[in-house]
């Protein structure tokens, strides 16, 4: 529709100058933190210089959500097995999950076809999702992750949590930059996963209930075998 055209425009424009600003940034950032950490070195309180250390910290990974944006122009798709791709991730995340009190759960349909696409930025996707989803369940919970072959040349990855949820009125709008309603996010998450997921031709798709929880549905098309045959 014109509504997700103008989207991905503005996700564009936004990316190319969020790359162009994060580099230039980068650099005053690393050599304040190395003086940081020399001076901390001549004082017995460490106490503001560690709070100084990691706000340096947070910008710094504010800035890496931003690179992520300026990725594309050399991206490299390749043929890969999505299962491989979530279970690496889910094992990533299992020190958070374990941390929170989240329990992950994974089902995997045993005829899956492959789908072309680059690693690095599915995972980082998964990882925004995962990550998203244990944050949800304050006082901990479960993680339903389905993998399965839609049948119509498509392949897609739920994730399922039964945290807080997301209000009705702000589904539609998810995806714009920093909307937050945590105390340390970016808000930049979703939107870093919705511009991946649209270089790959793929959809997110959003359903929530608040208190109930959230079921995130991300479809990628599949490599058909007239295309591998071509
Ligand atoms: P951040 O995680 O840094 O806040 P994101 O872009 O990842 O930024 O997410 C934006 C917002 O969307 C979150 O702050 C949260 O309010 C909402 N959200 C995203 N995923 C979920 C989820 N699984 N359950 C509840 N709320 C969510
Ligand atoms: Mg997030």
């Amino acid at each position: 529709t014109a509504n997700l055209l103008l989207k991905s425009e503005k996700l564009s424009m936004l990316g190319q100058m969020a790359a162009g600003i994060a580099h230039e940034i980068r650099n005053p950032l690393t050599s304040i933190k190395g003086f940081i950490q020399l001076l901390r070195s001549n004082y017995s309180n460490h106490y503001y210089f560690d709070i100084i250390f990691s706000e340096l910290e947070r910008i710094n990974s504010i800035l890496g959500e931003f690179l992520i944006l300026s990725k594309p122009s050399v991206m490299i798709f390749e043929e890969q097995d999505v299962k491989t791709i979530v279970k690496d991730i889910i094992t990533l995340s299992n020190t958070q999950s374990i941390l929170n009190n989240v329990q992950i759960f994974l089902e995997v349909e045993s005829d899956l076809p492959k789908i072309n696409c680059n690693k690095n930025q599915l995972k980082q996707v998964f990882l925004n999702l995962l990550k998203n989803s244990i944050e949800a369940m304050a006082t901990g919970g479960i993680i339903e992750v389905k993998i399965q072959n839609k049948g119509n040349g498509e392949v897609s990855v739920i994730i399922k949590d039964n945290g807080v949820g997301i209000p009705e009125d702000r589904i539609p709008t998810l995806g714009e930059p920093f909307y937050s309603t945590k105390e340390k996010g970016t808000g930049l998450g979703l939107m870093t996963s919705f511009k991946i997921i649209e270089s790959h031709k793929g959809r997110m798709v959003i359903n929530s209930k608040v208190n109930k929880g959230t079921v995130i549905e991300v479809i990628f098309p599949a490599i058909t075998q007239q295309y591998l045959e071509v």
